[in-house]
């Protein structure tokens, strides 16, 4: 499941691929993945649009759509007079940048055809994936479902210790699944929190409101580290996630502990646990990470 990092190292892809070429045409194989507006509004929105340049905020990608008689002129990067495509990958979605001729997958689900005879496809497997065409008169936030209530990204300013402290105080519920929430922190899934928790020496199942000022620091720094990490190295191997050339990041000869249950803790030779914790998996050491 792609998350800040790996959302993070397809946009840097799609600012490379796509910007500034028009866009002739969208194709919809499967209605549900446009989740708004219909999908017939979908397509015409988005023909002869370009992309000016994609953001992103959590795990949603962001492409700012102009318009551009000539090719010699093409928008500046703020232009987004004729709106936004908003992408959310979800569990299994795959952006991919291909010749139109690349044979369709069976999980294809959206091609947006370029000028250039290269699409953006679509893929994805269990059909979670989303996308969205905000037209320029309405704000993203307001039609894109959580954009708008997104918590502080990890490395901003507005994410600093005291606003983790502030998390922390007066709630009860499991240090893990408070990472995880999307309003609080955005862009952090279960691989990150699992690594994160583990360099701020917290147990997963602490109550957010036990953790002290110094552990709350350290939580924080542990944080900011494995996404930066995580951002240099372009994402990870955990998962089905692919970079939009198709290849693999390489987070995955890494991991501390997501995914080592049974193997020894790189730090203190403890075998690492494994345990279910809402329904999610969860790795730990019991030393480094003590209750
Ligand atoms: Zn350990």
């Amino acid at each position: 499941v792609p998350e800040l990092p790996e959302v993070e190292t397809v946009r840097l892809g799609l600012n490379k691929a796509t910007c500034g070429i028009s866009m002739m045409e969208a194709e919809v194989l499967l209605a549900r993945t446009v989740a708004y507006p219909s999908v017939e509004q979908f397509q015409q929105g988005l023909q002869g649009t370009m992309v000016t340049t994609w953001m992103r905020r959590g795990k949603y990608l962001l492409a700012q759509l102009g318009r551009s008689p000539h090719k010699s002129h093409p928008p500046s990067k703020s232009d987004h007079t004729a709106g936004w495509l908003g992408v959310h990958l979800r569990m299994t979605g795959q952006l991919l940048w291909l010749t139109n001729a690349e044979p369709l997958s069976k999980h294809t689900r959206v091609r947006l055809r370029f000028e250039d005879g290269q699409e953006l496809r679509f893929n994805d497997q269990r059909t979670f994936g989303q996308m969205w065409w905000v037209p320029p008169n309405q704000d993203p936030a307001e039609i894109i479902s959580g954009l708008g209530r997104l918590g502080p990204e990890p490395l901003s300013a507005e994410f600093s210790p005291a606003y983790l402290g502030k998390v922390c105080e007066n709630r009860d519920r499991p240090i893990k699944t408070a990472l995880l929430d999307q309003t609080l922190i955005a862009g952090l899934g279960n691989i990150y929190v699992d690594e994160s928790l583990f360099f701020g020496g917290i147990h997963p199942t602490r109550p957010c409101r036990s953790l002290t000022l110094t552990e709350v620091k350290s939580l924080h720094s542990g944080i900011q580290t494995v996404i930066q990490k995580a951002l240099t190295e372009g994402g990870t191997t955990f998962s089905d996630f692919r970079q939009v050339t198709g290849t693999n990041g390489n987070y995955g000869g890494v991991a501390w502990v997501y995914r080592r249950g049974g193997e020894p803790c790189r730090n203190c030779q403890q075998p690492i646990q494994k345990m279910r914790m809402a329904g999610r998996s969860c790795h730990f050491c019991p030393v480094c990470q003590p209750l």
